[in-house]
Parts: C-alpha cells; sequence; structure tokens
C-alpha cells in the first residue's frame, strides 16, 4: 500500500470498525471511493491484493472490548448511517 492518505484512512475506518460505529461492508466501499479518485491507489499494483486481505481481516467478528458491549443495541444502527453521510462527504 503506497498511498499514505489511505493508510490513514484505513487506521482511521478500522478503529470505527473496531467500536461497531462503521459496518466492515461500508468501510470497504469507502475504501473503493477512495481508490476510484486516487491516482496513487490505482497505480498502486499490490493494492488489490491487501484490499483483498483487509476485506478477510474486518470480516472476522472481533470480540469487542468489556467496556464496549453496551454497544450492541439497536440504537447503533442508526449511527451508522449518519457517521457514514459525514465521513463520505469529508473523503469525495
Ligand atoms: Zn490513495
Amino acid at each position: 500500500m503506497e498511498c499514505e492518505r489511505l493508510k490513514n484512512l484505513i487506521r482511521d475506518w478500522y478503529q470505527e470498525v473496531r467500536s461497531f460505529t462503521l459496518s466492515p461492508v461500508k468501510m470497504m466501499e469507502l475504501v473503493e471511493k477512495h481508490v476510484q479518485n486516487c491516482e496513487i491507489c490505482q497505480q498502486d499494483e499490490t493494492l488489490p491484493l491487501e484490499l483483498e486481505q483487509l476485506r478477510e481481516i474486518i470480516r472476522v467478528p472481533h470480540k469487542p472490548p468489556k467496556e464496549n458491549e453496551f454497544k450492541f443495541s439497536e440504537e447503533v444502527k442508526y449511527i451508522y448511517d449518519e457517521d457514514l453521510e459525514e465521513i463520505e462527504e469529508e473523503e469525495i
């Protein structure tokens, strides 16, 4: 992965996935959206492979930290979409 911006984005999004404020599927959509608009990523030949690995990684269910267990509520699903809208607008 050669794109510093994507590295930072993935780190941020991965945090959100782990804290259940972003779904893994949505994260991959955001990643792909970035790649479509980024010349560095498009010229990175190993990126597709790395994204495949990332896809595998984020789909593995993570055991949440104890203090986050309460977040497994219906409310979290609502937060998803709102947060995502903000992220998408920032990253376009
Ligand atoms: Zn990029």
